[in-house]
């Protein structure tokens, strides 16, 4: 069998890999590139397979990064089959319209500019239509279940408690009268995080592939974070602000929703005012997304449901409104009440919480509340960091609001999580591949792995093949080009991260209101010059691995 590593390797996104047994050809996830624009170039390569030729896609959860390629790969000739469990179907039939419609505003955009300059125009990597006609490409399936396809492959998804629908890959494949399992985690959920139930375990794999997110990190705060939301919610709501949260539409959302419903049922003769805040979600796709959150009922954990066979929805209470138009959108900034606003996008780079930040990041009693994630160079990420002023909307805001943020709702497993969840193997891998991680954190975990239990373990490039046998796993060859295409992106990417870092710190060192005899600001650009040493040290081992 032979297993070709075609995104996250050694990066997070772009999700997928191609498996060929048995004359059979078989992708695992066909995610999108996200993050910065450089490495966004890489979603136009031509794919490096006969699209045609594949029988089946099997899909490990819906977020983009493992699912955004599916309209692109169907509008290509793909008449395969694409096999997941029914929450990640229904979250796919909202999410890749939605990015089908994203990638053609962006084009639409660009190419305004670009005709302008004379330049030729650009078609976008799917539209709208392309992303509906691929949804009958679908074939939903429940947890647990063990599908035999056509005698030689066989498979079965168990919960990865990451996102609603999330799962872990148990896949048996049978050549030549012996039989290989290749277990493939997708993302693997923190654990503890609301609505979902933790991660399963799995008791034995021959190879292998692990995602390595937080493979050099902890999370803070994974216990308490309950109490520390509520707490900054209810300071900023008695001072008379407003709490703004960017989140994430599908997930983190409605897992913020779950947590305020939660706090009312457990303490609401002490928290008066939790009955009267208006709580405002202002995403029309994280309404669509609750609702497949509601039809989905048999994914929740313990806790959600009990809530259910009580008669309580946990996703609903009776301060909890939705905001669908434009028009409905804007009011909010009208309103004199405190309030809770929901909105996306989790890191701030577009959609309506712009509007919000506009309309309290100069606000001294509003909070700025951030529960994701925020990738260098993103608005998020430098408000986050502490920068002063910013330019929202083509208005330059001044920021005197409160900053906070909780990491305890990270959708991935820290180190430790990673680790635990590893140790619950019985019989350890022949070879493991560290997949879905920047490179740093993959080679901590590594190492973390061979100390602990002695695994074998291999960083995949991308383009790279492996011939795994029930024996042994032996490197085969690599696309060249693949890994040159994506080693030059990747180096353009750190070069323009660092341009944006000395940036900030010029802005910052810059503006009036610097106070060099402030502890806190000094700790900000000492923060800052951390950075940028780390990203120079990343620039040099780009060039030295690799030139
Ligand atoms: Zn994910």
């Amino acid at each position: 069998m032979k297993l070709t590593f075609l995104g996250a390797a050694q990066t997070v996104t772009g999700s997928c890999y191609l498996m060929e047994a048995n004359n059979k050809k078989v992708l695992i996830d066909c995610g999108m590139f996200q993050g910065h624009d450089k490495e966004e170039d890489l979603n136009f390569e031509p794919f490096p397979f006969d699209v045609g030729s594949i029988d089946y896609l099997f899909l490990t959860h819906a977020h983009i990064d493992h699912s955004g390629k599916i309209p692109k790969l169907c509008k290509e000739g793909f008449k395969g089959e694409i096999i997941c469990t029914k929450a990640t179907a229904d979250l796919c039939s909202i999410m890749l319209p939605d990015s089908g419609y994203i990638q053609e505003s962006e084009i639409e955009w660009k190419n305004r500019k670009r005709k302008r300059a004379g330049r030729p125009l650009l078609e976008p990597l799917y539209t709208y239509q392309d992303a509906l006609n691929s949804l009958k490409y679908f074939k939903p399936v429940s947890y647990h279940e063990v599908i035999n396809l056509d005698g030689n492959i066989t498979i079965k998804f168990s919960d990865a408690g990451h996102i609603l629908g999330s799962s872990i890959l148990e896949i048996w494949v049978r050549e030549e009268n012996s039989e290989i399992k290749v277990v493939f985690t997708g993302d693997l959920g923190n654990y503890d995080i609301p609505l979902l139930r933790d991660p399963e375990f799995i008791e034995s794999a021959d190879y292998l592939i692990i995602e390595s997110t937080y493979g050099n990190r902890m999370h803070k705060e994974n216990e308490n974070k309950l109490r520390k939301l509520m707490n900054i919610i209810e300071e900023t709501i008695q001072n008379g602000g407003n709490v703004v949260i960017p989140s994430f539409a599908v997930g983190r959302t409605q897992e913020i929703i779950y947590e305020i419903h939660k706090y009312r049922q457990l303490y609401q003769k002490d928290m008066e005012f939790l009955k009267t805040v208006p709580v405002y979600v202002d995403s029309p796709l994280a309404i669509s997304a609750t609702e497949i959150f509601r039809k989905n009922l048999d994914c929740y954990d313990e806790e959600a449901r009990t809530y259910i066979e009580n008669g309580d929805n946990p996703l609903d209470f009776p301060n909890l409104i939705f905001t669908r138009t434009p028009d409905e959108s804007k009011m909010l900034n009208e309103k004199k009440e405190p309030c809770i606003i929901i909105s996306a996008s989790g890191m701030c780079e577009a959609g309506r919480i712009r509007h919000h930040l506009k309309h309290n990041l100069w606000r001294e009693d509003s909070t700025v509340l951030f529960v994701g994630y925020q990738a260098p160079g993103t608005l998020g990420r430098r408000i986050l960091d502490g920068i002063k002023k910013v330019k929202i909307l083509g208005e330059e805001i001044s920021i005197k609001a409160r900053i906070e943020s909780i990491e305890g709702y990270s959708g991935h497993a820290d180190q430790k999580g990673l680790v635990n969840w590893v140790s619950h193997l019985k019989k350890m891998p022949k070879k493991t591949f560290i997949v879905h991680g920047e490179i740093e954190a993959q080679k901590v975990f590594a190492k973390l792995l061979k100390d602990k239990f002695g695994i074998k373990t291999v960083i995949p490039q991308r383009g790279d093949s492996y011939e795994l046998t029930p024996f042994e796993a032996k490197s085969k060859e690599s696309i060249k080009h693949l890994r040159d295409n994506f080693i030059r992106l990747q180096l353009l990417a750190q070069l323009d991260m660092l341009a944006e870092e000395v940036y900030f710190l010029t802005n910052n060192v810059d503006q009036e209101a610097l106070n060099i005899k402030e502890d806190e600001e000094i700790k900000i650009l000492q923060t800052k010059i951390e950075e940028i040493g780390a990203s120079i040290k990343r620039i040099n081992s780009i060039i030295k691995g690799s030139f």
